[in-house]
């Protein structure tokens, strides 16, 4: 790839992640969205800082990070246009977007009020030979929309429409042929991974406007944010006095009241411009206006904030294609449409359906569809996007929501069935007298029911010819480490080795103890792998490990290097499962021959989740905790309350326990934080807790250094550890007993419910403080449900409502399939019965002989992404 490229080519990564974040900030309502690391503005204002840097030419980057600055502070209505303006930014076609004219000049005159208005409007300019200043306005209906002429293609062949050839299946059409596409239109939709007329057809709208029963102007009330209909009774601009902001003002009226809608426009303006302005939206015409209702504070009259307008029909153009298409009804609106307009779309996609809608092979066989009582795909295809009313929406949608499950399901009943024939796996027998039952008398504890319910599951499974493939979920805290220890000792029993694999260095290390402590006894060696060990080190430890001395080895993904090199590997164990990519699990794998596989999380998943991603997944779960624990007493704090936190965290260490002080990471960087949580560490303990001593520890340390740290609050050294998230899974120090979290707004749900679960390990209460100026509702919800609960699978529900599956699991790690429709808290029946109607299938003719039509749910996108899923 030559340097232009591969430049190119992480701007267009950047750019599809920039898509991603905005998509989830828009579906988090506008929460300021935390993500695992940082919050949603600091990463565009980050991402957009290093695209400034690296493409100093492009003044779309400084634009961008300019507008998230204020971000946090801004009410929903300027951030929701903050993203509608970066998605513009974003997306309006490179050909469109000529380098700005004067942008510094631009910039400097952006209004205060109107955080980032003038500036992004000043860089993104049209092609056409229009003064630099007005596409800036962005007032024009078709802003998005593609030049005229094919506006008028559209409009035009309407009639033309009526097929003459035979339909074709849409699959096998171009995207250029469908009738209002053309060679230059289908560049944009490529962009969009839309190749196809089906591609196009499956391009699914957001949601509906409903004409019918549309808000009347008289009902609005400010705070709302609607959709309303009228026609235009006045348009007004204005120029400041000093002549660089220009305000325009329609009025738009609906019988029942008025509503104004206000447009600053930056730079400087003139008579003639604005007048070309006015021009584009007629007295009289109808129009649909989205936004947000306010009252004005000095008129006291109605307006619509950052409102979307689209012109419906001008006066004596209300062709009645456009009328039904875009003004009957239901109306689709469809999401991201990057350089292509609403009603582009709209009649491209009915000219698909026009064309190839009767082609389309239905896949369902009847019996499936009646049993679920579903429509026809063809009938759901033209419900979804132009249902004559609610009930054929409500039905489309549930046929295609079926559709999307029930392959994803299929697929993996499939899998489960090909597992089941693999009949090479290994088989252990659980023998008396030996290794186990040794280890068990050493132990200092007894076994928990759920503990002992587990193993003899993981033990049946080993004990069977078939490839155990489970996944053991149990919340933090549950001692799922002991089990994992006891399958290992099965498989080292016959003769064979395991492997554990943690995402963490200190994770790994302190399980590496742990084994030692419990196999040594038993004559057993294990081995520790980490990446930043020594070349010497590491020789030793692989000699050691191909020659069988050592019989488990731990450590990090280094166990998954090449060079790694087991002499008869027979289980694998994966703590903290999700955070590994399916790639690497699949490659620890490949090092032995069909070895067993044990994964493990403490991030319960919510059960639609589960079925959908560990469909071929055998779960047991450790669903009771070790005796004598008592909950966690959770409390959200503000900053104000620092002395008193600080005060109960001295009496505890009075009282012989210790606590962590977590930090966030901040700006998405390890070494910032730590540089954050290394003043942090000497204000505290040089002017608060001088009497006592103070670990600090983050991820920039060295490994020895965590070593040693780690092992000096464990031995009670320390009293208390100040610490980034490096600490946040599997650390077990049973004495500590307070966790204080700062900007604990920062966090997702699950995360702190992780962070928390370090602390309450033992007999002893234990204490977590939530630090954090929670100013807005949502924030303050998160944290009433920290304090509320201490049940990690409520945390999980919790946290799937409020982030979205992609979210919580990390789409790219888990493999987790792009559901276009459904929803996985909305659509759990539907899950239920696509599953049932799956595996009855798979059971009856696995290789789907008698279902031939159905392979090609296997076969599509859905299909595909679910494959990935197997090797978890
Ligand atoms: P997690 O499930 O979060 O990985 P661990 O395996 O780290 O939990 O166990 C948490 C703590 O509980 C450890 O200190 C462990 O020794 C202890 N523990 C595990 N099982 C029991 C038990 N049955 N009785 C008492 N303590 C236990
Ligand atoms: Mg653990």
């Amino acid at each position: 790839m030559n340097p232009t490229t591969a430049a190119q080519s992480t701007r267009e990564t950047d750019v599809s992640a920039l898509g991603r974040a905005l998509a989830v900030e828009r579906r988090a309502r506008y929460i300021d969205f935390h993500g695992k690391r940082t919050t949603f503005s600091q990463f565009m204002r980050q991402t957009a800082d290093r695209l400034c840097k690296r493409f100093p030419s492009d003044s779309r980057w400084s634009t961008i990070r300019g507008l998230y600055t204020q971000y946090p502070n801004l009410d929903v209505a300027s951030r929701i246009s903050i993203v509608r303006r970066t998605e513009e930014l974003l997306f309006v076609p490179e050909k469109e977007k000529p380098t700005p004219v004067e942008p510094v000049e631009a910039r400097r005159d952006a209004p205060v009020g109107e955080p980032g208005a003038a500036r992004i409007r000043s860089q993104h300019q049209p092609q056409t030979k229009q003064a630099a200043h007005e596409q800036p306005l962005h007032l024009s209906p078709t802003a998005h929309e593609p030049p005229l002429q094919q506006e008028e293609e559209l409009v035009l062949p309407a009639k033309k429409i009526a097929p003459t050839r035979p339909p074709q299946d849409p699959a096998t059409v171009e995207i250029k042929f469908v009738k209002g596409v053309g060679p230059k239109m289908s560049e944009i939709f490529q962009r969009l991974g839309i190749f196809t007329a089906l591609d196009l057809i499956r391009h699914y709208p957001r949601h509906h406007l409903d004409f019918q029963n549309r808000l009347l102007i008289r009902e609005l009330k400010p705070g709302q944010e609607v959709t309303v209909f009228g026609t235009i009774k006045s348009v007004g601009a204005f120029q400041s006095k000093r002549g660089n902001i220009s305000i325009v003002s329609i009025v738009i009226g609906d019988g029942t009241g008025s509503v104004s809608v206000s447009r600053f426009i930056g730079g400087k303006s003139n008579k003639y411009l604005l007048d070309r302005f006015k021009n584009q939206f007629p007295k009289g015409a109808q129009v649909m206006a989205s936004g947000v209702v306010e009252r004005d504070r000095y008129t006291s009259r109605l307006q619509l904030k950052n409102a979307e307008l689209e012109i419906l029909s001008e006066l004596g153009d209300a062709s009645e294609e456009l009328g039904s298409l875009h003004t009957n009804r239901l109306v689709p609106v469809y999401p991201l449409t990057e350089g292509l307009g609403l009603r582009y779309l709209r009649s491209v996609i009915h000219n698909a359906l026009e064309a190839c809608g009767e082609a389309i092979p239905e896949h369902l066989p009847e019996s499936v569809r009646l049993q679920n009582n579903l429509i026809g795909l063809r009938e759901a295809l033209w419900g979804i996007h132009f249902p004559d009313d609610v009930e054929i929406k409500d039905a489309a949608r549930k046929r295609l929501v079926f559709d999307e499950l029930f392959s994803l399901q299929l697929q993996l009943a499939h899998r489960r069935y090909q597992n089941s024939l693999n009949e090479s796996a290994l088989k252990f027998e659980l023998k008396e007298g030996g290794f186990i039952d040794n280890f068990r008398k050493e132990l200092p504890f007894k076994l928990t029911g759920a503990q002992e319910r587990v193993f003899k599951e993981i033990a049946c499974d080993l004990a069977s010819s078939k490839p155990m493939h489970r996944l053991v979920q149990g919340d933090v805290g549950s001692g799922k480490t002991v089990v994992a220890a006891m399958a290992a000792l099965v498989a080292i029993q016959d003769g064979y080795q395991a492997a554990v694999m943690a995402p963490t260095e200190i994770l790994a290390e302190q399980h590496f103890r742990q084994f030692q402590k419990w196999l040594t006894p038993l004559g057993l060696s294990c081995g520790l792998f980490l990446g930043k060990q020594g070349t010497k080190e590491r020789k030793l430890m692989q000699q050691a490990l191909l020659s069988g001395q050592i019989s488990v080895a731990i450590g990090t993904h280094a166990l998954i290097q090449d060079e790694v090199e087991f002499s008869k590997l027979g289980l694998i164990i994966i703590d903290e499962q999700h955070r590994f990519g399916v790639k690497q699990r699949a490659k620890l794998k490949a090092k032995g021959y069909n070895p067993e596989l044990l994964t493990m999380t403490a991030t319960p998943i919510p059960r639609t989740l589960a079925l959908t991603v560990h469909g071929d997944l055998d779960v047991s779960e450790i669903d009771e905790l070790p005796p004598g624990r008592k909950p966690i007493q959770t409390k959200a704090m503000t900053p104000a309350d620092k002395r008193q936190i600080q005060g109960f965290i001295r009496a505890q260490v009075k009282l012989g326990r210790q606590a962590y002080i977590v930090f966030p990471l901040i700006e998405e960087s390890e070494s910032l934080s730590a540089k954050a949580a290394t003043a942090e560490f000497e204000e505290l303990q040089t002017n608060v807790f001088p009497e006592m001593k103070l670990g600090l520890m983050h991820g920039k340390l060295k490994p020895q250094t965590k070593e040693s740290v780690m092992e000096s609050f464990r031995s009670g050294e320390f009293q208390i550890l100040v610490c980034t998230t490096v600490i946040e899974v599997g650390v077990d120090v049973p004495n500590a007993s307070v966790m204080v979290i700062e900007n604990a707004d920062r966090f997702g749900l699950s995360q702190l419910h992780q962070l928390r679960g370090r602390v309450g390990r033992g007999a002893d209460q234990s204490y977590c403080y939530l630090v954090a100026n929670a100013n807005s509702e949502t924030a303050r919800a998160r944290l009433d449900i920290m304090e509320q609960t201490n049940d990690g699978f409520v945390i999980a529900e919790k946290d799937l409502e409020l982030r979205g599956p992609g979210e919580f699991l990390g789409t790219r790690q888990s493999g987790m399939p792009d559901l276009l429709l459904a929803d996985l808290i909305l659509d759990a029946t539907i899950l239920e019965h696509a599953r049932k109607c799956a595996i009855e299938i798979i059971k009856s003719d696995p290789n789907l002989t008698e279902h031939h039509t159905l392979k090609v749910l296997i076969k599509d996108k859905t299909g595909e992404s679910a494959q990935l899923i197997q090797s978890g």
